[in-house]
């Protein structure tokens, strides 16, 4: 393996860079590796698929948090609103307003009431308009909220993405083997000085010895059309539903309940249970959501039809109570990466950095 030193400087002269074996292309390995390529190392961002974004990170309901899902958590409001400011700073062009966007609190079955829960977002100084509940369809004991929380536009971050990270990219090239040797790394017997590992958990031997409590739920989205435009409905704070804008006027649909259809050991094991998934199974899911929601939001039923739906597997720790907060741990050269929200990349990227540092070296050249 060629020594720090003997490894090229960055273009503009700064010190010698580390050569770092990013591993998947979602929004979090994107990112990270975008971020370090700006430090000047040398980056290689290996993705199993064919193309980015084919995980998770390209089957999610789009939301750029800014908080209000998690009344119950500080921490991940905290995360979600600087992550929300940061986002629309660095990537203007990857999300956009929704024109109508709105957080319900039912009376009866909610964990918070509306009272509380306004109080706890007002603390968190979270920027809302409080509405008339009955203006939308809900019922009157429900409070309601129009928030100015936007929507990611994912398919312009995948071309973003894919432009410019080319030279980067080594797509259909799953990582199968790794071993820390006495100077670097190996990757597919290929010498880096560290591994960063962005497969939110999926490549598990990644993981192995770092994330010693994950679980895994095969999730799915549904997808319907309506007259309605640029409309979401959100009801918290308990097992409720949420309505969003998708793409091409489209809508989707997820529930607390029924998105997630099992609990799995493995990355793998979830990937099955979304394979044995059949039109009867599917049908089931939809009427028991359809269901959920006609219960507070009776316009659902005349004015959203069904298109569609599509699968992902969401990552969690056992350890998790109601936060769902970015972690980032190292283990001799390998850093691994445990995806929150699509925001907290930013926390995740400065984590990863001075990780890098602590593993090549102090003379290493990284705007920290
Ligand atoms: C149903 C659902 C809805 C969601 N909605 C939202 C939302 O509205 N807003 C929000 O902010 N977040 C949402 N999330 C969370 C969001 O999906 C994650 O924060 C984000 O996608 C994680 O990105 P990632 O890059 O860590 O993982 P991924 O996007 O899953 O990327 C991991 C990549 O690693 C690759 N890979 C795996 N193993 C290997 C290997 N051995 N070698 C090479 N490559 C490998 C995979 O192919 C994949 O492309 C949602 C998640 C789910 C499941």
């Amino acid at each position: 393996m060629p020594g720090l030193d003997a490894l090229a400087a960055p273009a503009g002269g700064h010190g010698p860079v580390a050569k770092v074996a990013v591993v998947g292309a979602g929004w979090y390995g994107c990112h990270i590796s975008e971020e370090l390529q700006a430090d000047g190392h040398d980056v290689h961002l290996f993705e199993a698929l064919p193309e980015i974004f084919g995980g998770a990170s390209g089957h999610t309901q789009n939301r750029l948090h800014l908080g209000f899902h998690y009344a119950r958590s500080a921490v991940t409001r905290r995360q979600a609103s600087q992550g929300y400011r940061r986002f629309k700073q660095v990537y203007p062009a990857l999300s956009r307003p929704v024109t109508d966007n709105v957080y319900a609190v039912p009376r009866d079955d909610s964990l918070l009431d509306g009272e509380t829960y306004q109080q706890v977002m007002q603390a968190s100084r979270l920027p809302f308009e409080k509405v008339d509940s009955t203006a939308y369809g809900l019922e009157p004991s429900t409070t309601a909220f129009r928030v100015p929380e936007e929507l990611l536009l994912t398919d312009r971050a995948k071309a973003h993405f894919g432009e410019s990270l080319r030279p980067q990219l080594r797509l259909d090239t799953p990582v199968e083997s790794f071993e820390e040797t006495d100077g670097g790394v190996l990757v597919n017997g290929e010498l880096f000085d560290a591994l960063i590992d962005c497969t939110w958990g999926a490549w598990a031997a990644g993981g192995k010895g770092v994330w010693s409590d994950l679980y895994f739920e095969p999730c799915v989205t549904l997808v319907y059309e309506s007259e309605r435009r640029d409309f979401g409905l959100t009801l918290v704070d308990g097992p409720f539903f949420s309505v969003y804008p998708f793409r091409n006027g489209l809508h989707t649909l997820t529930s607390v309940t029924h998105t997630p259809l099992a609990r799995c050991r493995s990355h793998e094991e979830a990937r099955q249970c979304i394979a044995r998934q059949s039109a009867d199974t599917l049908d089931r899911t939809r009427r028991a959501m359809e269901t959920e929601v006609v219960r507070y939001w009776t316009p659902f039923r005349e004015s959203f039809r069904h298109v569609n739906a599509f699968f992902s597997v969401k990552a969690k720790m056992r350890s998790e109570s109601d936060a769902r907060v970015v972690s980032v741990r190292r283990s001799g050269r390998r850093i691994s990466v445990f995806a929150g929200k699509v925001n907290t990349i930013f926390l995740a990227a400065e984590a990863v950095r001075r990780e890098l540092h602590a593993v090549v070296g102090k003379d290493l050249w990284v705007s920290l």
